[in-house]
């Protein structure tokens, strides 16, 4: 995908109303630290557009990148962060909820686990949210230059295993370092546009 124009263009607060929009959106959701910021910039060639998070789940907002004036990236807030109250955190589940429920143009969702790591509860449990609103998950495995190729597969197995998903759901492998998976999940976005 050739990227002409990248816009933030809608912000959206826990008691904002979601954007009326018309083009398709494909949203990604992970736990915060998982590289999404790495992997959103990436995909908008982009050294640092989307913020990466020197202070880890900051950012409680649903922002929505116009890209190209086509589609959307919407950048869900980033949960399982450990040191802010579960008030907030329940807040950032009613918004991730609400986001999956309320959005019509929402083509697909992108849930990115760290190859290095067994998934967590958070990503199982946003995993059967995505699946529970009706949504087919496309898991993106991150920070694939971070272990050793010999180990991919094993990893990969893992990653597959601890979210309980068989060889029907999509895991692409990917890294912001090498931009390794990049052209995969732009020639799947393409592919769904159309959808
Ligand atoms: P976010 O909180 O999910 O938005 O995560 P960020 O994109 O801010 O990334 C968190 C940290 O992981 C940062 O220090 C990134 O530089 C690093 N990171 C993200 N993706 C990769 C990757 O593919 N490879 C490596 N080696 N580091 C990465």
């Amino acid at each position: 995908m050739i990227i002409k124009t990248v816009e933030l263009e809608t912000v959206c607060g826990i008691t904002s109303k979601l954007p009326d929009n018309t083009k398709p959106e494909f949203a990604f959701a992970g736990k915060s630290n998982v590289g999404k910021s790495s992997l959103i910039n990436a995909l908008m060639n982009r050294k640092a557009y989307a913020r990466t998070s020197s202070q880890p789940g900051k950012t409680q907002t649903i922002n929505f990148y116009n890209i190209n004036d086509a589609l959307y990236y919407v950048d869900l807030p980033g949960y399982g962060y450990a040191k802010v109250a579960q008030e907030v955190k329940a807040k950032w589940g009613k918004m991730i909820e609400n986001y999956l429920h309320q959005s019509p143009m929402l083509k697909r969702v992108f849930l990115l686990i760290d190859i290095r790591h067994d998934p967590s509860v958070n990503d199982k449990t946003m995993y059967d949210w995505i699946v529970y609103n009706g949504y087919q998950p496309v898991i993106i495995a991150t920070k694939l230059d971070k272990i050793n190729r010999s180990q991919v597969q094993k990893h990969m197995k893992m990653v597959r295993q601890g979210l309980g998903i068989g060889q029907d759901v999509t895991v692409i492998p990917f890294s912001a370092e090498t931009k390794q998976g990049r052209d995969e999940i732009w020639a799947l976005i393409e592919e769904m546009m159309g959808e």
